[in-house]
């Protein structure tokens, strides 16, 4: 734990290489076209850009960026867009090919370029791309954003770098508030069981355990040795609640509840915000719900043992 490494992710800025006159459905906007890879993304670029850039997000909300497989409309999209933002951390192995079909090379940043990112625990020397976890990351996030808007809209600095500004005290905000909510916890009830492992980075900057069944990457099965672990530490620890995600399948994780029985203390956003009108419908609302989830479903007694 707290192995830390500090990678700098290579800033695919590449210059625009599209052959012919391709570009030139791109000229029918009126407004530059920025890309997102995952819905957390999307949500913060809307955040900053306004009504000045129009932002696409590339992931459906609820979906697995993990193991996302592109549709057509998604090289397209690419095709005509001034620039890609995605997060980088090697979250989007399909992002590559994706971009080769889409004609040619387009401006890209990653969006966590310059977080000090966790090491992969299983497979060393790769990154744990989950980094949204720790809030005060997301000012990296939101810096790189602004980089980027500013590239294709020069003219909207001033309105970016003010929207992020405003962005970024809510931010700490949110930073307290999950600092001060998991304090009301027990410090033996500061643990977090769920799928797949995407809360490290959430563990470290509040001081959480944290446990999955699934490593970082969802790509990977569950190992039989990891989920008779997992029982017995709910188990010696009377944890109350384990916690599946919305992007992730619930079966594996449901079944060891039932057999080491804890509850599943609820559904927690891991890769993806929830659905528009949810409270998780945004970075800043997800976080709160899955901190608020956590908190409640720990402080309930455990089920009695058989
Ligand atoms: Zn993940």
């Amino acid at each position: 734990m707290g192995k830390k490494l500090t990678i700098l992710i290579i800033s695919f800025i590449t210059t625009i290489a599209l052959i012919g006159c391709s570009g030139s459905e791109g000229s029918e906007r009126d407004r530059p076209l920025v890309v997102a890879t995952t819905t957390i993304i999307t949500d913060i670029a809307e955040e900053i850009a306004g009504d000045r850039v129009e932002v696409h997000g590339i992931m459906p909300i609820g979906g697995d960026p993990h193991i996302y497989q592109p549709v057509p409309g998604d090289a397209r999209m690419i095709a005509q867009s001034d620039l890609v933002l995605l997060n980088g951390l090697q979250l989007e192995g399909w992002l590559s090919e994706l971009a080769r079909h889409a004609g040619g090379t387009r401006p890209m940043i990653s969006v966590a370029d310059g977080v000090s990112a966790l090491e992969d625990e299983e497979r060393h020397g790769e990154p744990d791309p989950h980094a949204w976890f720790d809030v005060r990351n997301m000012h990296i996030y939101v810096d790189n954003i602004v980089r980027g808007l500013v590239k294709v809209d020069p003219d909207g600095e001033e309105e970016y770098v003010q929207r992020a500004d405003e962005y970024k005290k809510k931010l700490d905000e949110l930073d307290t508030w999950v600092r001060e909510q998991i304090e009301t916890l027990p410090e033996d009830r500061r643990i977090l069981i769920t799928s797949h492992d995407a809360f490290r980075y959430f563990g470290e900057a509040y001081g959480v355990k944290v446990m999955a069944l699934q490593g970082i990457s969802t790509e990977a099965q569950p190992q039989t040795k990891d989920v008779i672990k997992l029982v017995q530490t709910i188990r010696e620890h009377t944890i109350p609640a384990v916690f599946i995600e919305t992007s992730v399948n619930p079966r594996m994780l449901e079944q060891i509840a039932r057999d080491a029985g804890a509850r599943i203390g609820g559904e927690l956003f891991s890769d993806s915000i929830g659905a528009p009108g949810h409270e998780g419908g945004s970075y800043l609302g997800m976080v709160r719900y899955n901190v608020r989830t956590f908190v409640e479903a720990m402080k309930e007694d455990p089920i009695t043992q058989k």
